[in-house]
């Protein structure tokens, strides 16, 4: 027996909330990793970098491996004494052939276990409006492969009893075989009355959903291109997703969102959006980087005490401030009585997880509203430090000095344009497959018009352009880049509200 050890992980479905919590600590504590495909490239965050990572799912035009490739492969890797996770879409063993692959190991002498997953029988279903089972409706349900062509003669499924028994049944990779598999009931004793749901890519953000009779459905899917993989659910619960409904129709469902707030800045914007239903892709338009050179904040950092105010335009500035006074060996104390305003809550949210109550944080999130905030405090014969990125920006330090105020200010992160975009994302925005762009910053803007090159405000002009406020705005137009919506309220929750404005009502009626 070797030290290797296999853990046999189900994935889950779709959504990568889905996977377990020992299947994500299986995945973190990984030397290999071998995963199918359909799966959402989010779980393979969870797998150290070092790890090896081996795909192996059968899709034609990417290089699959063969079956006996795979168990070999699980094999080797386990003899060789590494923590093995197959990760395998929803749960190992329905219909995954996750007990060929157990059978295998056992017979090699490699340990292994199984870490059960959400299966797509169930959580597909569910993700429509379906519950499986219900008191009213069924007490049995049965999960049967459509992959077996329904008219071979020595089928090994019992069709009378398939038809005849009282429970719901839901059919895996049966979509090619939906036409026999629907005739089979039907001519075996099943009404064409029966309600039917064809559920595919559930619990992902693009689920579609089909609902119908046996009467009805093979029209129904022969209009449209519905390609695998989905679920088909047959009987009288399907019925309640009338009144059950919750995934698809939450207010952005159905909707394709780009954020291009930098990587470390992206996630609140995208949670927001993908809470409310929305497929959200992040297209970092700007990386956030140290200043070149800390002389001019350490600085500044060695006398804080001379300031009355610091003011802080931007959650980076603080991020960069406070880190450099870390890096130097001292922290918040520095600050004395020194008063600290931010420019809004985000920025405002930023220094208390330093400690810091804000001093004053205006009602609207400008920076022309700080000036007013403040000099309304009187700034004469006050020095005021502006931690800032190195792109000027709008004249606060101007308004500041105008109202007597004395003025540093001091490079505290820099805003740089990434190398390039995605290829896939590039790619979605040139074939204007993107719903909704938004911007939260001016340099946003300006970068994602760098990345794209020339012609930028036509392609970004494909898509639905929200805008976090008006300085945003204005540099969007002076590229020529049309606005479709401006936040009311220039902060992440503000520019969700005007996201969900410029969505609009739900349109997708067709997916019934
Ligand atoms: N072990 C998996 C099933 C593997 S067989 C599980 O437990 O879910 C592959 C079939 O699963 C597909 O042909 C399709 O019928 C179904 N399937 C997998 N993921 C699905 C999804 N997100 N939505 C609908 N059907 C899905």
């Amino acid at each position: 027996m070797s030290d290797g050890f296999v853990s046999l992980v189900g994935a889950g479905p779709g959504d990568p909330g889905l996977l377990t919590v020992k299947g994500m600590q299986r995945l973190q504590a990984a030397d290999v990793v071998l995963y199918d495909r359909l799966l959402d490239p989010a779980l393979l965050d969870y797998v150290p970098a070092t790890a090896e990572r081996i795909y192996v799912g059968k899709q034609a035009s990417r290089h699959a491996l063969s079956q006996r490739e795979i168990n070999d492969l699980l094999v080797a890797r386990g003899l060789a004494g590494k923590r093995v996770v197959r990760l395998k879409g929803g749960d190992p063993f329905v219909f995954g052939r996750g007990g060929e692959e157990l059978e295998v190991l056992q017979q090699a002498g490699v340990a292994f276990e199984v870490v059960s997953g959400v299966t797509s029988s169930i959580a597909a279903a569910a993700y429509a409006g379906i519950p499986i089972t219900h008191r009213g409706h069924t007490s049995a349900f049965t999960v049967v492969t459509g992959h077996e062509d329904p008219t071979k003669p020595d089928s090994s499924l019992r069709w009378e009893h398939l038809a005849q028994g009282a429970g719901t049944l839901v059919f895996l990779m049966g979509v090619e075989n939906l036409e026999g598999i629907v005739a089979r009931l039907v001519e075996h004793g099943r009404s064409a009355e029966t309600p039917v749901a064809l559920v595919r890519r559930g619990t992902w953000a693009d689920q579609e959903v089909v609902a119908g009779t046996l009467g009805s459905i093979v029209q129904q899917i022969a209009e449209r291109d519905f390609p695998s993989p989905a679920v088909i659910v047959v009987g009288d619960v399907v019925r309640l997703r009338d009144r059950l409904r919750w995934w698809d129709v939450r207010p952005l469902f159905g909707k394709r969102i780009v954020v291009t707030r930098a990587r470390e800045q992206a996630s609140e914007l995208a949670a927001h959006l993908s809470a409310l239903g929305a497929e959200v892709i992040e297209a970092p338009a700007i990386d956030i980087a140290e200043p070149e050179s800390f002389a001019g904040m350490d600085a500044v950092l060695s006398d804080l005490g001379r300031y009355g105010w610091v003011v802080f335009t931007s959650a980076n500035g603080v991020a960069g401030l406070f880190a450099r006074l870390q890096a130097l060996g001292s922290d918040a104390r520095r600050l004395g009585g020194v008063r600290v305003a931010a420019v809004g809550p985000g920025t405002a949210a930023a220094l208390s997880r330093w400690g810091i109550t804000a001093d004053f944080v205006p009602e609207r999130a400008l920076t022309a509203e700080v000036a007013k905030g403040l000099i309304a405090k009187g700034m004469a014969g006050l020095r005021v430090l502006l931690p800032r990125t190195d792109i000027v920006g709008e004249d606060l330090a101007g308004l500041l000095a105008a109202a007597g105020a004395s003025v540093d200010q001091v490079v505290a992160y820099r805003t740089l344009m990434p190398e390039g975009l995605d290829p896939e994302v590039e790619a979605l925005l040139r074939h204007g497959r993107v719903d909704i762009i938004t911007f939260a910053s001016a340099s946003t803007v300006r970068n994602l018009c760098g990345l794209l090159g020339n012609g930028a405000a036509e392609v970004i002009g494909r898509s639905t352009v929200v805008t976090i406020g008006p300085i945003t705005s204005q540099a969007a137009r002076d590229l020529g880049v049309r606005i479709d919506a401006e936040a009311t309220d220039h902060t992440v929750p503000g520019l969700v509200q005007a996201v969900l404005r410029a969505a609009g009502p739900i349109a997708h009626a067709s997916r019934s």
